[in-house]
């Protein structure tokens, strides 16, 4: 672990400490999330990682040799030959993001690329002056993935997904390509499919407070106040519907909240309230 830490990190690619299968109970460490009923193992960040995140030798040894984690990189930390930003293409099956490219007439080019339990991560770098986030605009409902940049972070190379799956780079000597422009255009198009979505119409009774208290959230209490409102939002409503949980979703991911992170805190929302 610690040799593919420092390998990352020679190529100048923040890191930090998650989450790995092996443990005994999960090391994420968001609030609103319970290590102990974690099922969605080898992913969770062991640290605030968009504060704590290096490319250190002696504290990546601390992080991956003293202790048990899987690598993280934190995408919005790190920056291209030319201060470029990361953005990281994930998809869900291998091909997704090709057949994407196809469908819109563009050839995908190689990249440097992960291989995951699923399909891969692909590594682009995106103009230093452009603002990207975590969707997908006018690729959603047309790619089978996910979109990482500005405050997000993907598990890298080296790490072990929970079904034994080993994170690989695909060529080691390749490095990221620049984005092609098709893909920029695309993610920073609004998304046409979404502009009825709930969180922009009219949610159900009462929801629209707490998507708004959401959406309001400064960085650092992003997952709070989610929290907070799923609890809410599953209090006043005996039978939760779909709905509910996509709004507050879609919001979160809309500040930044990593998808799968703001999943586990909604997750863990209705759990609580379920128990009571
Ligand atoms: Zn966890």
């Amino acid at each position: 672990m610690l040799d593919s830490a420092l390998f990352l990190a020679a190529k100048d690619f923040h890191l930090f400490p998650a989450d790995h299968p092996g443990l005994p109970q999960c090391a994420g460490r968001a609030r609103g999330h319970d290590p102990a009923t974690c099922t969605d193992r080898g992913k969770h960040p062991a640290v605030a990682f968009t504060r704590n995140h290096s490319t250190d030798p002696a504290k990546l040894a601390y992080w991956f040799h003293t202790q048990l984690h899987n690598i993280a990189v934190c995408v919005g930390a790190c920056r291209g030959p030319a201060g470029e930003r990361l953005l990281v293409v994930d998809s869900d099956r291998p091909g997704a993001i090709e057949d994407t490219a196809a469908a819109l007439g563009h050839k995908w080019l190689p990249t440097m690329r992960v291989t995951t339990a699923k399909g891969h991560h692909d590594y682009l770098w995106a103009p230093r002056a452009m603002k990207l986030g975590n969707g997908l605009g006018s690729l959603r409902g047309r790619f089978d993935g996910d979109v990482r940049a500005g405050n997000a972070y993907v598990i890298a190379a080296g790490s072990v997904h929970a079904t034994g799956v080993i994170y690989t780079l695909e060529d080691p000597e390749r490095p990221p390509a620049q984005a092609p422009d098709w893909l920029i255009s695309a993610l920073q198009a609004r998304p046409a499919a979404t502009r009825r979505t709930p969180v922009s119409g009219q949610p159900s009774g009462n929801l629209t407070p707490l998507v708004r208290f959401v959406l309001e959230s400064r960085e650092k209490e992003r997952n709070n106040r989610l929290f907070w409102a799923s609890c809410r939002a599953f209090e006043a409503n005996s039978a939760p519907s779909p709905n509910i949980a996509s709004s507050l979703l879609e919001a979160a991911v809309r500040i930044g909240l990593p998808e799968a992170e703001a999943r586990q805190t909604i997750t863990s929302a209705y759990r609580s309230r379920a128990a009571r």
